[in-house]
């Protein structure tokens, strides 16, 4: 991806009374080395991050990141991120995002320098890849075992399974995994058998007329875009709800989409193999709605 603008924060304490963070701020070339080897955030992937979609200029679902960034530092004993100072650099950020048509977002609070002062902060702004042809024709995923069962979450919750750290590389590894396997993505599921999530994504299953997803207690990420998409649903009157989903529901589902920021609505057309109808209309009218200015 090639970043078009880079900002670094001086993050401020959660109780700075300041209304205007812009001193706070520093715009840094976005194509030049910006980190100092002794950061933890490379050395370690110790850190948080968002991706937030653009769209026409306008940060899509903020409330929700900035909310899910206050949750991931919680859960990774950092700072309480200043959610005036986050939001006004987004919206810095977003003027440099194309003004017609897609960009993305990145949110970046690492631990900082190794018994460094401060975390370090960072935003970045670039045009978002062209997801108009997997919106439309959808994705092959395999399902892959995560490795832990749905209860791990509570009782290890050092593992920091619902926060969304710097530390990809799993997640990377298993969507390569499901090229080897000849798919497009994963499906994650745990040891004993539930569905959680993509390595990238949020999964949503259509039952008849309902539709659901995995409950985000289960050691997954809680998407902004499921979230806002099941508001929509919930608007025109569909059943929503979050469940403990077995495998086995995955082979009798109706349809299935995997949903994030960036990439949006994108429907699943086979799982391991075994063909899954395609609703290109709602799957269309999906995308109109997230690609519609939401707060
Ligand atoms: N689950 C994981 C593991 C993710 O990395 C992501 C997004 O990157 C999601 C779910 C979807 O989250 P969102 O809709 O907020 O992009």
């Amino acid at each position: 991806m090639a970043w078009r603008f880079a900002l670094v924060i001086d993050p401020a304490a959660s109780d700075d009374p300041r209304t205007d963070f812009a001193e706070t701020f520093r715009v840094i070339d976005a194509s030049a080395p910006a980190l100092s080897v002794g950061e933890l955030s490379t050395q370690r992937g110790d850190g948080i991050f968002e991706s937030v979609g653009v769209v026409d200029g306008h940060a899509q679902e903020l409330i929700a990141h900035l909310d899910r960034l206050a949750h991931s530092a919680a859960l990774c004993d950092l700072p309480v991120p200043h959610r005036e100072q986050w939001r006004q650099a987004v919206e810095v950020a977003a003027a440099h995002c194309p003004a017609d048509g897609e960009g993305v977002i990145k949110l970046v609070l690492s631990r900082g320098i190794e018994h460094g002062p401060t975390p370090t902060a960072w935003v970045t702004a670039a045009a978002a890849a062209d997801n108009s042809g997997v919106r439309e024709h959808g994705i092959r995923v395999v399902t892959l075992d995560r490795g832990y069962a749905i209860d791990t979450p509570a009782r290890a919750p050092w593992l920091l399974l619902g926060a969304k750290t710097l530390s990809y590389a799993v997640n990377m590894a298993a969507i390569r995994e499901a090229k080897r396997r000849g798919a497009d993505d994963a499906i994650f599921v745990s040891s004993d058998g539930f569905v959680l999530e993509a390595p990238t994504a949020s999964l949503v299953l259509r039952q008849g007329d309902r539709f659901v997803t995995p409950a985000p207690n289960g050691g997954i990420l809680h998407g902004t875009t499921q979230l806002s998409l099941f508001e929509h649903l919930a608007d025109l009157g569909h059943e929503t709800a979050y469940e403990t989903i077995p495998v086995s529901a995955l082979a009798t589902a109706d349809a299935a989409w995997l949903l994030s920021s960036v990439r949006l609505a994108v429907p699943v057309t086979a799982i391991d193999g075994a063909e899954l109808p395609v609703d290109g209309e709602l799957t269309a009218s999906f995308n109109r709605y997230l690609l519609s200015p939401r707060a």
